[in-house]
């Protein structure tokens, strides 16, 4: 059944029903003679559940197993086989366990109509066979398996080096593939007392090497893809072997996407199918052994698709991702993060006028021998506290949960941006420190080199406590300041704990000072007289607050960094694909409650299918989980104090009254006690109609006709913000056309507009959103310092002895 899996409650019944029709339509025709016998289905879990997700498994198992369950009973009654199809690597976990769960279901019991496709591809498969044949022999029971090799393997690499995971789950190599795929077969063939093995292929290649290894063809079925490998299944079945075709069933709109992967699939140079009509590829390549092929590399992965490790070597090292679906990582990990929640807290008590006074004495009675230290040295202490940022990473996603009340996902994302941070500015640092040589007349030497300012003030917020407090401070460190840095009131824990971590790295305590406390301490520590500089993220107003007070004050002119606010929209054509935008939109607007300054707060949709997006979006909002954050199953949790839950509740006063609601979640008694605010969706007539940024899971949808798309973009201009933005279409012309009118520091096309990764997205907005440069780019570090300039006559020692000597060779 093609698709793009359920996203909402009513998808999946959908998918449900399609399954149950589809399955009495085969067992009719099959019974009546009309379909060769046996005829089967194949059904894609994610179909059945909207989240069928590792995070989510005890819903999937109460909620989706049942129904798969009643499409088993049903199969079996029309005595079709049902086989599951393989999905992504990450849930694969979650697949086996609905296996199991099939097996032990007593109404399905003694049917072995059952099967279940393994992906040659992903490593784990050898043991996947094995558990398959463990389970089949404890329960009694003939499977079948389906071997293939699989699909989307350019998603896994991608996802595993986003995700920072430490190797892929497939292989990297295509002769990898083609090994792990007659391993298999090897290992399948040897169970053949509880498996039926299926292979689907269309590698001639492959099918010669199952032909070598089996002697009994009667029990063994070949299968492909319908349109695909008919000759070659003409040529196995004369070997006396079973044939079958995998037709796949849907309307144009999905059929065509199904097709363009097809022909992506089958158009790589590494596919068989592209080779074999490849009339330069001679028949002794296109037969190679695989086996040979892997023996005879001296490094088996393909040295040209990283590991997420290794993505930014030789430069910096990237910061370690977990693999969340992986029950032995979030055992482990969910049980520390809790111990450290037991913990006492720290008090951490607000500086007072006379503390600022004496760390600004001590910063800037020490500010000439902490620039003095050589850059590279700097730049070792901040790769070392990443190092510490990574080893304490339990701890710190604790308290990022229970006092920033981010998601688990979140405080994880967040651990890797600051470890990040360090890295790049260390890396960045070595780089824009050097001295750099000028071109100049003979006898003279001219040079320009990057020196630091004084002493900088870092104030930070809490919607990013420990990536944004540290990306500041490393900047300005790192760039030979000594920092006093005011975190937000509401997460000085996390601040108090990083500054500990600072020391540990070896940063002298002289150099970095921690001024916890609320606005009051920020103003006091911006109107300390000989600051040489302000690094600020926060509101626009704060903002120009701090400017106005700079602007006023005696001495130099110094520096001002500021990261605001945004009024960030998406604007979605026609053509985009909805499961894409609502599953970006969803991630957009409502992660982190809402609480990023990138979330998407406006979203544009077209007339023509606005209706569709929004009956989507309204079923993905609807099963999305709101509560305690320091659960694996809750996407959203509270937003950050009541004084932000008033405000956004005062906003949703106003939407009641003048906005058409679309969509807000109902909240679960257990919400009652903490700050949350329902994720939301209002129509509103126009994006002026906003009176500022609303800070929280809010979203507001406009619609649009497409013939005023500049109009569009001129009202999202005309707002003054300028953070992030984005564009969702399949139109290239549309995309270009947004992405050079459209006023934002970041712009997302066909993604989410969170997320931003260090040195890949550098981060920041221009207009009302900030002053630049962008946090995480090249050219954050020069902003915290001066330039200097010596010119050096070389003559003045009596003449120009470079030029004599050069001129005389
Ligand atoms: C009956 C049937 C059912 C199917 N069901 C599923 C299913 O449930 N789940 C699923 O995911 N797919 C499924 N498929 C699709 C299947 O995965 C692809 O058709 C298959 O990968 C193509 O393999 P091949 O042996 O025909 O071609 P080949 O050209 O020999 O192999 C292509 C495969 O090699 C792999 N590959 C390519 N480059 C590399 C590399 N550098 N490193 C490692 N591996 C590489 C890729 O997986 C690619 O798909 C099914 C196919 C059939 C025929």
């Amino acid at each position: 059944m093609l698709g793009e899996g359920a996203r909402t409650a009513a998808d999946a019944d959908n998918y449900f029903k399609a399954y149950a029709d589809a399955i009495a339509a085969v067992g009719k025709f099959q019974a009546a003679g009309k379909f060769p016998r046996p005829s089967g289905i194949s059904v894609k879990l994610s179909a059945l559940h909207a989240r069928y997700e590792m995070a989510q498994r005890e819903r999937v198992m109460k909620e989706m197993v049942p129904r798969l369950v009643a499409l088993c009973e049903q199969a079996a009654r029309h005595d079709i086989p049902l086989t599951i199809d393989a999905e992504e690597a990450d849930r694969l976990q979650l697949s086996l366990e609905v296996a199991t769960a099939l097996l032990d279901t007593a109404s399905i019991d003694g049917w072995n109509g059952l099967g279940f496709a393994v992906q040659a591809y992903q490593k784990r498969a050898p043991v996947v066979i094995d558990f398959i044949t463990e389970l089949a022999r404890a329960k009694n029971r003939r499977l079948m398996v389906r071997l293939v090799k699989g699909a989307y393997w350019d998603t896994e690499i991608k996802r595993a080096q986003e995700r920072g995971w430490d190797d892929f789950p497939v292989f990297t190599r295509k002769a990898g593939t083609d090994v792990s795929y007659l391993a298999c077969v090897k290992r399948m063939l040897g169970a053949s007392e509880w498996i039926d093995p299926v292979f689907g292929t269309h590698n001639a290649m492959t099918a010669a090497h199952i032909l070598e290894l089996t002697r009994e063809p009667g029990r063994i079925e070949f299968q492909r893809l319908h349109g695909m490998g008919e000759e070659l299944h003409q040529l196995i079945r004369k070997e006396g072997f079973g044939t079958g075709v995998y037709a796949p069933v849907g309307n144009h709109e999905v059929l065509l996407s199904y097709l363009v992967r097809r022909i992506l699939e089958n158009g790589a140079n590494s596919s068989f199918v592209h080779r074999l009509y490849d009339r330069s590829i001679p028949i002794e390549e296109l037969t190679a052994d695989p086996v040979a092929e892997m023996e005879a590399y001296a490094q088996k992965s393909h040295p040209l698709i990283r590991r997420a490790p290794q993505l930014y070597e030789p430069q910096r090292k990237n910061s370690q991702g977990l693999d969340l679906a992986d029950p032995f990582v979030t055992g482990p990990l969910l049980n520390e993060i809790e111990e450290f929640a037991k913990l006492p807290a720290a008090y951490v008590p607000a500086a007072s006028a006379a503390d600022l006074k004496d760390m600004f004495g001590a910063a800037q009675r020490n500010f000439t021998s902490w620039t003095r230290v050589p850059v590279d040295i700097r730049a070792k202490y901040l790769e070392r506290l990443a190092d510490l940022i990574e080893k304490h990473r339990s701890e710190l996603m604790s308290l990022l949960i229970h006092e920033a009340k981010r998601s688990i996902p979140d405080a994880l994302s967040e651990v890797r941006e600051a470890a990040d941070n360090c890295r790049y500015y260390a890396m960045r640092a070595r780089e824009d420190f050097r001295i750099y040589d000028l071109p100049g007349p003979t006898g003279e030497r001219n040079q320009i080199r990057l020196v630091g300012r004084g002493v900088f003030a870092c104030i930070s917020p809490w919607n990013f406590p420990l990536a944004i407090f540290l990306g500041q401070v490393a900047a300005a460190l790192v760039a030979g300041n000594t920092v006093i840095a005011k975190p937000a009131p509401q997460t000085p824990l996390i601040a108090w704990r990083v500054k500990q971590l600072i020391y540990e790295a070896g940063i002298p305590g002289d150099a970095f000072h921690l001024a916890p406390g609320g606005p009051e301490v920020g103003q006091q520590l911006i109107e300390l007289p000989g600051l040489a500089g302000v690094v600020f993220t926060g509101s626009f107003a704060t903002a120009r607050k701090i400017n106005l007070t700079l602007a006023q004050k005696d001495g130099p002119i110094i520096p001002f960094i500021a990261e605001t606010g945004g009024q960030n929209a998406l604007i979605v054509d026609s053509s985009a694909l909805p499961e894409q935008v609502v599953d970006d939109v969803v991630l957009g607007s409502f992660r982190s409650a809402g609480q990023r300054c990138s979330a998407l707060r406006v979203l544009y949709l077209p007339e023509a299918t606005a209706d569709k997006i929004l009956t989507m979006l309204i079923g993905a909002m609807l099963e999305l989980r709101i509560g305690d954050p320091a659960k694996l199953e809750n996407d959203v949790g509270p937003v950050i104090d009541k004084a932000a839950q008033e405000k956004l509740l005062l906003h949703v006063e106003r939407l009641q009254s003048e906005a058409k609601q679309i969509c807000a979640v109902p909240l679960a008694r257990e919400c009652d006690s903490g700050t949350f605010v329902a994720p939301q969706a209002w129509e509103i007539p126009a994006i002026g109609w906003l009176e500022g940024e609303v800070f929280g899971p809010i979203l507001h949808v406009i619609r649009y006709h497409p013939g005023i798309l500049n109009r569009v973009i001129d009202e999202i201009n005309a707002t003054g913000f300028g953070l992030t933005g984005g564009a969702h279409s399949r139109i290239e012309s549309t995309v270009r056309h947004i992405e050079r009118d459209l006023a934002v520091g970041n712009f997302y096309v066909n993604r989410s507009l969170i997320g931003a990764v260090v040195g890949v997205q550098p981060f920041g907005g221009e207009g009302l959103s900030g002053t630049g440069p962008k946090a995480g780019g090249p050219h954050y570090l020069p902003r915290f310092a001066t330039e200097r300039v010596t010119s050096e006559n070389l003559t003045a020692a009596g003449g120009n002895a470079s030029l004599l000597i050069a001129a005389s060779k």
